[in-house]
């Protein structure tokens, strides 16, 4: 991507009350006037600073920031008009007429990055932001934009920097008696770097589960109170409930946030055999939905006789993380679930009841993926650990290395870590993987 040219797109989605459209480049200010009139000129006008005016016949402010000061590093100016594809077309048209080139996805996060605003955890971090999904995902995502995951990967980077620059010092005095002896002190503080990056690297569960949520099925016989669990959970009513067993035909997905985790919630059709060819394909969809979840809600009508069997089939489901829902306690008043050795909860979806143990059996289940107590202040994505895993894998050879003595080439398994660390924040580059980053962005960030 070019970084000289100056770049427009929405910043905001068109569909609300007002659009912003972003100019970001050396000529911002003087393209803006092109299209933008007002009492005085946008270049040279005071930063930060609203401005009334109008593009064509329609009225907006316009506000500047002066480079570096801004977002992007360059100078920027942002116009905010009416809301609505026509008006924001209006302004876009005109921009573009006026010699501005239309911004790529991602592209002014990326400006931010080639300007050294921001580090490439920081970018990645504004991309989690906007698509957080609970209010844990999202301090995450603002801890991570704030630096704290930047500062433990560049600690690492730092630390496999030192020991390469003394692993090289041997290099240059040959002839000394040290070389080619163990270096059980170098060896050990590999080991250690390497520890600190397995704990970072231990992080990537959560980060999965905050960034991306937890697929968490609702499984059971039909009527056992699937739907009616479903629409408890949502707070509103998005399933079909009806005393007909047999109409939850197909899967019915929605997200929420259970216990500060995001959560894909899917109701399923009811497990039973089934003539309907209709109905047949509904359940065959719900036994790929319990193997494709990491959570199994399975419903049961503690008011039929027979919950031991339907427990029986949710375990023969392939159910990963079962939490027998033993449903409707407000129809049997006193009910206690026959021992069994997984988590039980007892819980009407009616009234409600029973629903705060319910969520408390799901957090502990997640939290027990990851060690108990309170989320960590930082935690990697899938390319960071991708990343740290091969650093960890050249710390392993640097350390066996320096126990054989063998400096030069621990020297060069200690400069394939700092790579591959340097990689997580963007101290070290490549086309491919700029690409990679921000080619997830959408328009406008
Ligand atoms: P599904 O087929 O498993 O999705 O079950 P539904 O949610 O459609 O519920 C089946 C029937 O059971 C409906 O008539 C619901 O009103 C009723 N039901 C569901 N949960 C409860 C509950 O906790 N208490 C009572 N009394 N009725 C419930």
């Amino acid at each position: 991507m070019n970084t000289s040219d100056t770049i427009t797109a929405p910043a905001s989605g068109t569909g609300g009350a007002i659009t912003v459209i972003r100019i970001s480049g050396p000529r911002a200010a003087g393209i803006a006037d092109a299209v933008w009139k007002g009492k005085r000129p946008l270049a040279g006008a005071e930063p930060r600073k609203m401005f009334l005016g109008k593009v064509g016949a329609d009225p907006t402010l316009a506000v500047c920031m002066k480079a570096p000061a801004s977002y992007t590093g360059d100078d920027v100016v942002e116009l905010q008009c009416h809301g609505g594809a026509v008006a924001a077309d209006n302004v876009l048209r005109r921009l573009l007429a006026a010699g501005c080139r239309m911004a790529e996805p991602g592209e002014f996060t990326f400006r931010a990055f080639i300007n050294g605003k921001l580090d490439l955890a920081q970018a990645e971090a504004v991309s989690d932001i906007v698509s957080s999904g609970s209010a844990a995902a999202f301090d995450l995502a603002q801890r991570q934009l704030a630096g704290a995951l930047s500062a433990r990967l560049n600690g690492l980077c730092d630390r496999v920097d030192a020991l390469r620059s003394e692993c090289e010092a041997r290099l240059d005095f040959p002839d000394e008696e040290l070389d080619f002896s163990p270096d059980v002190r170098l060896a050990a503080a590999c080991a250690a770097v390497a520890d600190d990056a397995k704990a970072l690297l231990a992080t990537r569960e959560i980060g999965r589960q905050l960034r991306e949520g937890v697929e968490a099925v609702i499984a059971g016989r039909p009527n056992a109170g699937k739907s009616s669990l479903l629409n408890r959970l949502l707070g509103y009513d998005r399933a079909i409930v009806s005393a007909l067993p047999g109409t939850t035909r197909d899967t019915v997905e929605a997200r929420t946030v259970l216990a500060d985790i995001p959560v894909i919630l899917t109701d399923t059709a009811g497990l039973r055999e089934s003539a309907d060819p209709v109905e047949k394909l509904g359940v065959e969809r719900s036994r790929r939905s319990i193997a494709a979840s990491q959570v199994t809600f399975g419903v049961i009508d503690a008011t039929s006789g027979s919950g031991a069997e339907a427990l029986d089939e949710l375990r023969r489901s392939g159910a990963k993380n079962l939490i027998a829902v033993w449903n409707k306690a407000d129809l049997v008043p006193g009910f206690v679930p026959p021992p069994a050795d997984l988590p039980q909860v007892t819980v009407s979806a009616a009234t409600g009841e029973g629903m705060e143990s319910l969520i408390e059996a799901f957090a502990r289940i997640i939290h027990a993926g990851r060690g108990t107590g309170p989320l960590p202040d930082a935690a990697v994505n899938a390319r960071m650990a991708g990343l740290l895993e091969q650093a960890i894998a050249a710390l392993k050879d640097a350390e066996n290395r320096l126990a054989a003595g063998e400096h030069e080439l621990a020297a060069a398994d200690l400069a394939e870590a700092s790579r591959r660390f340097g990689e997580t924040v963007g101290r070290t580059t490549s086309p491919d993987l700029l690409d990679a980053v921000f080619h997830k962005f959408c328009i406008g960030k």
